[in-house]
C-alpha cells in the first residue's frame, strides 16, 4: 500500500500560526507587508501570485504583485528591488523566477537585505545557511523537511538522496538535511544532471528528494522498492482528460509507484501548499523583526 502524504493538514497549521502571530501583535499597527515582483504581466508567474495573493490574504498579510514592464533591463530590476528594499512599509519581498538572460537572478535577490528576502535565496541568507544561522531559509526547503517530519519519514542515519542541486530548492535541502542545526543527521548524497546511473546512486535510498522538474523521472526502474518520495519538482504536462489544457506533475511517476514505493507526495496537493505557508511564515517573522522593539525576545 503506497500512502499518500498530504501537505494540507501541515499547510493549514503553518498558516493558523502565522494567523496568530498576527493577531497578538497588531494592536492597530500596520500588517504585514510582502510584495511580490515579477517581469511582465502575462508572465507564467500568475499561478504562483494568485497563490500566494491567497495564502496572504488568508492570514493578514497586505500581499502587492509588481509587474516590471515587459521591456524592463536588469539595472531597472535592480534599482526597483533596491527602492523596495529602502522602503519601511515594505517587510518582506519575493523576486518571482527563473528570469531570462540577461538577468541575474542571484545578483538580483542578493540586493535585497536578508531580513527582507523571504526566499532566503540571496547570497547572504544562503551563506547563513551554510553556517547554520539563517535569517529566513527557502520555504519550499523547509516545506520538504515539513512534510518529511510531519511523516517521521526515516532520516536520521539513514542514506537519504536529493535530486537536483539549484541554489534555491535542491542544494538548501540538502543542507538542511545534513547540517547539525537541525538536528535531522541524514547521510545526504546529491545527484544531478552530470549523475551517471541514477537508479545505482537510489538503490539504498530509503527517502529521496526529487528536485528537478521533470515528469516521470522517478518510476519503479530506479526507485527501490519500498522507499519513500518527497516529490518537490512541479512541471506542466498536457492533460490527457482535458485536451488542450495543462496540469501539474510531479517528478515521481505515481502510476508506476504505486505499490511499490513506501509513501510519496502528490502532485498537486503535497510539497506546494506547504512550500506558500512557509513563504507567509517567512513574512510574518521579516515583519517581527522589523517591527519589534530592539532587545525584544
Ligand atoms: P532547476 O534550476 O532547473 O534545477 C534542476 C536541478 O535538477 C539541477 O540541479 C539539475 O542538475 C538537476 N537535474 C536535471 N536532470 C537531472 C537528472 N536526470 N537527475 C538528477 N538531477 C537532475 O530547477 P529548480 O528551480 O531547482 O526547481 C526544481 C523543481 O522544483 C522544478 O520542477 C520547480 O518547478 C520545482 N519547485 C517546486 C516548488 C513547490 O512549491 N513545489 C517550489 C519551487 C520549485 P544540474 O545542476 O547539473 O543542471
Amino acid at each position: 500500500m503506497t500512502e499518500r502524504l498530504l501537505g494540507k493538514p501541515i499547510a493549514d497549521r503553518i498558516q493558523a500560526e502565522s494567523r496568530g502571530a498576527i493577531g497578538a501583535r497588531r494592536a492597530g499597527a500596520p500588517p504585514p507587508s510582502l510584495v511580490s515582483v515579477h517581469r511582465g504581466v502575462e508572465s507564467p508567474f500568475r499561478f504562483y501570485l494568485k497563490r500566494q495573493s491567497k495564502a496572504a490574504a488568508d492570514v493578514g498579510i497586505a500581499f502587492r504583485d509588481e509587474a516590471l514592464p515587459p521591456d524592463a533591463g536588469p539595472a531597472e530590476l535592480l534599482a526597483r528591488l533596491r527602492s523596495l528594499d529602502q522602503d519601511p512599509g515594505v517587510h518582506a519581498i519575493l523576486l518571482e523566477h527563473p528570469l531570462p538572460a540577461p538577468f541575474d537572478y542571484s545578483r538580483a535577490i542578493s540586493e535585497v537585505r536578508a531580513g527582507k528576502d523571504v526566499d532566503g535565496v540571496g547570497v547572504e541568507n544562503l551563506g547563513r545557511l551554510v553556517a547554520q544561522r539563517p535569517v529566513h531559509t527557502p520555504a519550499v526547503a523547509r516545506a520538504a523537511i515539513d512534510i518529511a517530519r510531519h511523516y517521521h519519514l526515516p532520516l536520521e542515519g539513514e542514506r537519504v538522496v536529493v535530486l537536483g542541486r539549484s541554489e534555491t530548492v535542491g542544494l538548501p535541502t540538502a543542507l538542511l538535511l545534513m547540517g547539525k542545526a537541525e538536528g535531522i543527521h541524514a547521510t545526504v548524497t546529491v545527484a544531478h544532471s552530470r549523475t551517471r546511473d541514477l537508479s545505482r546512486v537510489l538503490a539504498d535510498a530509503r527517502t529521496i528528494f526529487s528536485c528537478v522538474g521533470q515528469p516521470g523521472l522517478l518510476t519503479r526502474a530506479n526507485v527501490p522498492e519500498g522507499a519513500h518520495i518527497v516529490d518537490v519538482g512541479l512541471s506542466s504536462v498536457p492533460d490527457p482528460e482535458r485536451p488542450g489544457t495543462v496540469r501539474a506533475a510531479g517528478d515521481a511517476d505515481a502510476a508506476s509507484l504505486d505499490g511499490w514505493a513506501r509513501s510519496f507526495t502528490p502532485v498537486p496537493g503535497g510539497v506546494g501548499p506547504v512550500t506558500v505557508a512557509e513563504l507567509m511564515a517567512n513574512c510574518v517573522r521579516a515583519w517581527e523583526r522589523a517591527t519589534l522593539p530592539e532587545g525584544s525576545p
